[in-house]
C-alpha cells in the first residue's frame, strides 16, 4: 500500500527523490509544496535551488514539505509567480467550479 502523506505531512526526508532531489509530486501525481527556515512557501524547483545555494541549517533552507491536497493555489514566496496548484481545486470557489467545466 501506498505511504500515507497524511499522517507523516512535513518531514522534508520523504520527499526526496532517489537522485538525492526534492520532488514535485507524491506517488498519485499529488503536488508537494515546501516551508523553508522562515516559513516561506518554496515551489520544489526553487526548494532544490535553496538547497543547493545554501549552507545547511541557512535560514532559507526548506525544512518541511507537504502534499497540496486541497485549497486555493499557493504561490512560491521565492518570485510569487511559480504557482502550486492543489491536486482538487478550492471547494470555496466559484471560479473553480467554471473552470472544472470548461475542460
Ligand atoms: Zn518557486
Amino acid at each position: 500500500m501506498a505511504q500515507d502523506y497524511r499522517t507523516t505531512r512535513w518531514n522534508l526526508e520523504q520527499f526526496r527523490g532517489e537522485d538525492g532531489k526534492l520532488i514535485h509530486n507524491v506517488d498519485g501525481g499529488y503536488p508537494v509544496y515546501y516551508l523553508d527556515g522562515e516559513d516561506n512557501v518554496l515551489c520544489p524547483d526553487c526548494a532544490n535551488e535553496s538547497e543547493a545555494e545554501n549552507e545547511a541549517g541557512h535560514e532559507y533552507r526548506p525544512i518541511a514539505g507537504d502534499v497540496h491536497y486541497e485549497g486555493p493555489d499557493i504561490l512560491c514566496d521565492q518570485d510569487n509567480a511559480h504557482v502550486i496548484e492543489s491536486a482538487y481545486g478550492d471547494p470555496d470557489s466559484k471560479e473553480e467550479e467554471i473552470y472544472v467545466y470548461d475542460t
